[in-house]
């Protein structure tokens, strides 16, 4: 940790350096596990628009996104942020991966995501995902700051704890609180979770595509935090088998008509609907999931579909004070922690405002899982 954390100073100093007006700009992109991958490149000037980023490419047969043979993916750039690390007029750079056939890649679920956003967009969907991971020791992949071959005393005192012993690596949390703010993420709040080294952030209201968007990007910003402290981070449903708490990423959707007075009647429908399709649903909402989804831990069966107003061990819930006033949004509380955002809301918005399912987009997602 002592090595890690004066290299740290170290590198400060030319991080200062002036850069003679060039511009990094580092892309990012999805492999084919779901993690990220990113590398850098120069510039010659500031970017004031996404159109101006060039396209690029990498190998994808190191990233099992392509074969050997063929092996060039392209990265088409959709978003740009201040980069909080390199800082000044440098970037990190949101892409889209595209095979050389002119068709998406496999694991491009932004392309049918924002399909759907397109179709939609008039119902002006907006979502809040809590994004709920565990920290580990990059060593031996144990939960971080736990003793070793053993457990801390059970769950109940650290959730939203407060106080040594209680919360672990609360700096780490504070550096992706404050990087997050400078590349101009939505996060609206974080907490402690349920176990111990259990976190959460939130990000939104975002509408439509921007949801998958920030929320990739917030965990990019959480990936590379966490590598300069030294901490590694895990997005799995269920890190420890047991009496602890599984992670999730719970949903939350509302559509200009469910944010009016009255809005009440648009959201029993859409709970409706989505009671219809809750198996196709579970299909998209992460791998794992029923490790995670069994009823206990403050969660619902993965087998069935329910709803209820403050209920916390439901797969709806509706928020006490949206029943109160009669308008608002729900909460998904299905989905995992290590879901792609892109396939929650895109087939949570074919189901909430679709009339019928487009099954064409369905099948796309589908792709995948066959
Ligand atoms: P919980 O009580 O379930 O822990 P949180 O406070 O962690 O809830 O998260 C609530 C999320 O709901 C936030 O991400 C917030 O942005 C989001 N949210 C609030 N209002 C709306 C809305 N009208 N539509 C969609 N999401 C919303
Ligand atoms: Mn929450
Ligand atoms: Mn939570
Ligand atoms: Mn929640």
């Amino acid at each position: 940790m002592s090595y890690l954390l004066e290299k740290t100073d170290i590198l400060k100093k030319y991080l200062d350096l002036p850069q003679n007006g060039m511009v990094i700009a580092e892309y990012i992109w999805i492999d084919a596990d779901g993690n990220l991958r990113s590398k850098g490149r120069t510039l010659s000037k500031k970017v004031t628009d996404v159109s101006q980023l060039p396209e690029w490419n990498f190998d994808g047969s190191s990233t099992g996104q392509a074969p050997g043979n063929n092996s060039d993916v392209y990265l088409k750039p959709v978003a740009f942020y201040p980069d909080p690390f390199r800082r000044g007029d440098n970037i990190i750079v949101l892409t889209e991966c595209w095979n050389n056939d002119g068709t998406p890649n496999k694991f491009n679920h932004r392309h049918e995501c924002g399909k759907l956003m397109t179709a939609h967009a008039g119902e002006e969907i907006w979502f809040g995902l809590e994004q709920e991971y565990t920290l580990l020791d990059p060593v031996d992949g144990y939960i971080y700051g736990w003793p070793k071959g053993g457990f801390p005393a059970p769950q109940g005192p650290y959730y939203c704890g407060v106080g040594a012993g209680k919360v672990y690596s609360r700096d780490v949390i504070e550096a992706h609180y404050k990087a997050c703010l400078y590349s101009g993420i939505t996060i609206s709040g974080i907490n402690a979770e349920v176990m111990p080294s259990q976190w959460e952030f939130q990000v939104g209201p975002c509408e439509g595509i921007k949801m998958g968007d920030e929320l990739w990007m917030a965990r990019y910003l959480l990936e590379r935090v966490s590598e300069e402290f030294g901490v590694k981070v895990t997005f799995h449903p269920k890190p420890l088998k047991g009496d602890w708490n599984g992670a999730g990423c719970h949903t939350n959707v509302s559509t200009a008509a469910m944010r009016q007075p009255g809005g009440m009647k648009q959201i029993q429908e859409a709970i409706e609907k989505l009671s219809k399709r809750h198996k196709e649903h579970i299909e998209l909402y992460g791998k794992d999931n029923e490790q995670r989804l069994t009823g206990r831990h403050e969660t619902a069966s993965m087998e069935t579909f329910s709803s209820g107003v403050a209920n916390r061990g439901a797969s709806i819930r509706i928020p006490r004070s949206v029943q109160a006033e009669g308008y608002g949004y729900f909460e998904d509380r299905r989905p995992a922690s290590n879901i792609d955002p892109y396939l929650v809301t895109g087939i949570m918005a074919e189901t909430v405002c679709g009339s019928v399912p487009d099954a064409d987009m369905y099948k796309e997602f589908k792709r995948e899982f066959s």
